[in-house]
């Protein structure tokens, strides 16, 4: 049997938007050393705005107009921000042939016979491509930076910011003042990371890290920490099933939502917090 006070405990987290799906991992939510939040539409917005497009050939519009007809196929918030920016200048998409994702990298696509690819700095890195200066200054302001490349030539670049969330900050100082340390996980690039990590105050983060290092790199931290992780992507599903307490944030997709042990309705971090304080709460009336 439940325990009465567990019981009323997980109705009234509910009705509060907080969904305790795994009983064990609730309970162990009180002991939690260390917090890893995934930084895409989990400690920012994960809506970014296009800033900055540098063409190598054509023009601006011509590299945006490319991108976003192969990024109509990807559910990546990089890809909608994308669209919407096209969509904005009121450019006409085309069809595109063989699209695929590379998970953690970016997609690739034919036009008109045409390879082309929208990728990360670190898949550029991989290849040997030169970034040039003008891009490297642009990651250098803290941007998400994407590459346009037209058979496995640099074609053109795209600059995007996102936003931190504002309730982020004051879930990250709450955790610290009860000890626990907050961390950060991303695909994104090492100075977005950083930008990202210094605003927060965050103990620890780890950049450009692929969908499949995600759950390794959790199960480092629990070498050393009772550690949950919160995330909302496709691509956090195993970390979240590593994780002392997997937690997923928002909407998420419904990968993640089925691997949870928690699940928080809203898209605030500080409902991280409230969940720790319930567990805390309710467990320590039963002893
Ligand atoms: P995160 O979930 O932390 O944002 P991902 O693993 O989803 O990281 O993506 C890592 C990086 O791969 C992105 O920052 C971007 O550079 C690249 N990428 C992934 N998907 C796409 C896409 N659809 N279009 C362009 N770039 C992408
Ligand atoms: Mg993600």
């Amino acid at each position: 049997a439940v325990p009465l006070v567990v019981a009323v405990s997980t109705s009234l987290a509910a009705q509060n938007g907080l969904l305790i799906r795994n009983r064990q991992a609730f309970e162990r939510t009180k002991e939690l050393q260390a917090v890893v939040f995934d930084k895409t539409g989990t400690l920012t917005e994960g809506k970014f705005g296009v800033t900055d497009i540098i063409a190598f050939t054509g023009s601006e519009d011509e590299v945006l107009r490319i991108a976003a007809s192969m990024e109509m196929h990807s559910e990546h918030p990089i890809a909608r921000s994308i669209v919407e920016e096209a969509e904005k200048r009121g450019l006409k998409l085309e069809e595109v042939e063989n699209f695929r994702a590379i998970p953690g990298k970016g997609i690739e696509a034919q036009i008109g016979g045409t390879t082309y690819m929208v990728v990360s700095p670190g898949y550029l890195r991989e290849k040997g491509i030169e970034a040039g200066e003008e891009a490297e200054k642009l990651a250098a302001q803290g941007k998400t930076v994407v590459y346009l490349l037209k058979d496995s030539e640099l074609a053109g670049v795209i600059a995007l910011a996102d936003r931190v969330k504002p309730e982020s900050r004051e879930a990250v100082e709450k955790l610290k003042k009860m000890g626990i340390k907050c961390m950060m996980l991303t695909g994104d690039n090492e100075l977005v990371a950083k930008w990202v990590a210094e605003e927060l105050g965050l103990d620890e983060y780890f950049a450009e890290v692929l969908p499949h290092e995600k759950a390794e790199m959790v199960a480092k931290v629990q070498e050393k920490y009772v550690t949950a992780m919160v995330g909302d992507g496709i691509n956090d599903a195993p970390a979240l099933a590593q994780a002392d307490v997997g937690i997923a944030i928002g909407a998420g997709t419904d990968v993640a939502i089925e691997t949870a042990d928690i699940i928080l309705v809203r898209s605030d971090p500080r409902d991280v917090v409230k969940i720790v304080e319930l567990s805390k709460k309710t467990y320590a009336k039963m002893i």
